[in-house]
């Protein structure tokens, strides 16, 4: 046990000051050159599939799904809720109970998990949102801060979490502490996932937060967690850009068998088994994807497997996320030589112009080319 009193307050004042979902730092949109990459959430072109595979809308389950294309219904659904481990951070009660336990675990391996900010209402999120739009416009606001009704935190099922020395806090190298590494390596087996995972941006939203955990229950978060999905998104099979087409892809990806397993006739074990895979051997991956099922190709035949017993998934490549070709800047945005600040500005790009990507994205910075020059400019303020 330790003797230092726990500095909630100093936790509390860093989530205020720097997590994106939270309270953003106040950004300087109107000066020049600004290149702060961190803790910003990317405001993503997310595509609603035209079918929803499993996952569940209802905002009174665990499960329900949440991002800035599938908001809370309603609205201003209010759960209920129970203070965590005696802080004044307030989950529904069975996330709350299961953090408790997960502390008490972790405590025995040395590690002390301080809760952060948890439930968060309809009506604090509007204010925030509020005060955000007044400043910096709608657009911008949308960047920094989750509309109403579209912020995991308003399900009361989702946490950040902070060392007792607030190491880190909200940022990620966030991911290297010993909080971070605990929970990322048990926090399933408490019903807790990392649900921004880190290069999944595109995907979920947001840039990477090792400290925001979502409850799921235990079996839901240990399935996900042994599927090897690169976000809760791709659990589901809502994720990724537009295809073209809108199809799902069947450009050849593979996986490893981890045992010996059932080909069924469907994403799940009420369908038919169509034969069993011996353990070792390679599938071909047809890209689709349902609840941590997968299609897959063994022996001329197709069929849906587990992902539970897969190993080395590499999902088809065309079924991932495709850049913009073009992107507008969002405030005066310095043009450099390279990916990152040491390097040498070679234009300014004003607030508002259309500039070209015309290449892969580099550490939260991509190629582009403006007015016949080509060189990099930081994400962060590219929508
Ligand atoms: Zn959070």
């Amino acid at each position: 046990m330790s003797s230092h009193r726990t500095p909630l307050g100093l936790a509390a004042a860093l989530a205020v000051a720097l997590s994106a979902t939270l309270l953003p730092a106040v950004p300087a949109g109107a000066a020049v050159g600004i290149e702060n990459t961190s803790h910003s959430q990317i405001a993503a072109v997310l595509a609603v599939p035209s079918a929803q595979r499993g996952i569940t809308r209802d905002p009174s389950s665990t499960q329900v799904f949440v991002n800035k294309n599938y908001p809370l219904k309603p609205s201003r659904f209010a759960p209920k809720t129970t203070a965590v481990s005696k802080s004044g951070v307030r989950l529904q009660p069975q996330a709350a109970s299961a953090f408790t336990k997960m502390a008490k675990a972790a405590a025995r391996d040395g590690v002390r998990i301080v809760p952060v900010s948890g439930y968060r209402s309809y009506a604090r999120q509007a204010e925030l949102f509020a005060r955000y739009t007044k400043l910096y416009g709608k657009s911008y606001a949308s960047r920094i801060s989750a509309v109403p009704g579209t912020s995991e935190h308003q399900t009361g099922l989702a946490i950040d979490v902070g060392n007792a020395n607030s190491a880190c806090g909200l940022q990620e190298c966030f991911a290297r502490t010993p909080v971070g590494q605990w929970v990322a390596k048990h926090g399933s087996k408490f019903g807790f996932i990392i649900r921004y995972p880190k290069g999944q941006e595109a995907v979920t939203g947001y840039a990477y937060e090792p400290w925001h955990l979502r409850y799921l229950g235990t079996a839901t978060a240990k399935s996900y967690k042994s599927s090897g999905a690169a976000s809760l998104e791709a659990y589901y099979g809502v994720a990724g850009a537009k295809r073209p087409g809108g199809g799902i892809s069947t450009a050849p990806g593979t996986a490893t068998t981890t045992a010996n397993l059932n080909l069924r006739s469907g994403a799940g074990t009420g369908h038919k088994v169509l034969m069993t895979i011996p353990k070792g051997k390679s599938v071909k991956l047809t890209g689709a994807k349902s609840s941590g099922w997968y299609k897959v190709s063994y022996a001329s035949r197709t069929g849906w497997v587990s992902g539970t017993y897969l190993r080395n998934i590499s999902l088809p490549k065309s079924s991932a996320p495709k850049a913009a070709k073009s992107a507008k800047t969002t405030a005066n945005l310095n043009l450099r030589s390279g990916a990152g600040t040491g390097h040498r500005i070679l234009v300014t790009i004003p607030k508002g112009k259309k500039v070209a990507i015309t290449g892969a994205r580099k550490s939260g910075w991509y190629p582009v080319k403006y007015a016949g020059i080509s060189g990099w400019a930081s994400a962060t303020y590219l929508r």
